[in-house]
């Protein structure tokens, strides 16, 4: 039988090579830090937009920004 790969843990392993434990903190954290999944609603959308707008220093941001904060007004307009 395996153990868990994390240095100091002497949990079982399943075929992750990890314990039940650290599969799942090592999962959470990999979502913490990946791309952008998190589920706004429009509202928050439509703010993070503004602030991206406002911060945007260069004319590519802006063109970005702008693109960004017009989508999510127009889903603000339908589903706010
Ligand atoms: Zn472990």
């Amino acid at each position: 039988m395996r153990y868990c790969e994390e240095s100091g843990c002497l949990e079982r392993a399943d075929r992750s090579g990890l314990c039940w434990t650290h599969y799942n903190r090592r999962r959470g954290q990999s979502n913490a830090t990946g791309p952008v999944t998190k589920k706004l609603s429009p509202w928050e959308r439509l703010a993070e937009a503004a602030l991206n707008y406002a911060a945007a220093d260069s004319e590519d941001d802006y063109q970005r920004a702008t693109h960004g904060l017009r989508n999510a007004a127009k889903q603000y307009r339908r589903n706010g």
